[in-house]
């Protein structure tokens, strides 16, 4: 099931997204899923592990480099109740559950679909950009802050951009609750000293929960960052982390 789209296996009518015939059957509050799938977490402290994506549509930022603009600048999505998520999360044999966007933390169901992962055994991580914040339960918030390098050039959302991507108050929720990594996106070696300002903000953090990982979609953007980022990371105490996906597949959706 790797990497395989679940929208493309749901031939049953029964099992069609909310608004048809299941939604006559369950107690519906839908969601917007820009998808599922399952793929192995290609980031951070537990890339390799083979993991359920649940990703949300909708984001409160517009990152130029956004690797899933169907999720943020063009969201898209089918309308997905809780029991159905719930269904299909206990059908998967993956042990882990990845709550992404979008921004999931968006979601006012997050705090319900969240806590019935919990009952299903499941080991949870939700990835956010840590400007929204509400009583979740999972067992890694993977927290990736927006510096400056990812402002869009647009003039509606350029603004809005900026006074949104940083919030420390929320930051210092996520940390005090949850087991927190965080995860910055480099797209050059100068942002590496805008991470060493943003942590200055925070008395409690641990360098050694702060992944530094290349700004890339194309497996040769990837390789090319990689060789500098790597030595940067070490060199300012901080892990490097990789994109498995991007490396494994490229950037196709679904995994
Ligand atoms: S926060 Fe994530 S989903 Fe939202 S625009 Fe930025 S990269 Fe895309």
């Amino acid at each position: 099931m790797i990497g395989i789209l679940w929208f493309e296996q749901r031939a049953d009518p029964f099992l069609q997204p909310v608004g048809n015939v299941f939604s006559d059957l369950v107690n519906v509050t839908p969601v917007q899923i820009a998808e599922i799938f399952e793929s192995i977490q290609g980031e951070g402290p537990w890339a390799g592990t083979p993991s359920l994506f649940i990703r949300t549509s909708g984001c409160n930022l517009r990152c130029w480099f956004c690797d899933t603009p169907y999720t943020s600048w063009k969201p898209e999505g089918t309308a997905w109740s809780i029991d159905e998520l719930v269904w299909r999360i206990n059908e998967s044999s993956a042990t882990d559950v990845v709550l992404t966007g979008g921004e999931p933390m968006l979601l006012p169901e997050m705090q319900q679909l969240s806590s019935r992962c919990r009952e299903h055994e499941k080991r949870i991580t939700i990835e956010t950009a840590g400007t929204v914040n509400q009583p979740v339960v999972c067992d890694l918030m993977a927290i990736s802050p927006k510096l400056s390098n990812s402002v869009p050039d647009d003039p509606i959302w350029r603004d809005r951009h900026e006074a949104a991507r940083f919030r420390p108050d929320v930051i210092r929720s996520l940390l005090t609750r949850h087991n927190c990594i965080l995860k910055f996106v480099i797209d050059q070696p100068q942002d590496v000293q805008e991470v060493r300002q943003w942590l200055s903000h925070f008395s409690t953090i641990d360098p050694g929960t702060v992944w530094l990982m290349p700004q890339a979609r194309t497996r040769e953007q990837l390789a090319e960052r990689s060789d500098w980022l790597r030595i940067l990371a070490a060199e300012n105490g901080f892990r490097f982390s990789s994109r498995l996906h991007i490396e494994q597949f490229g950037n196709v959706r679904g995994t």
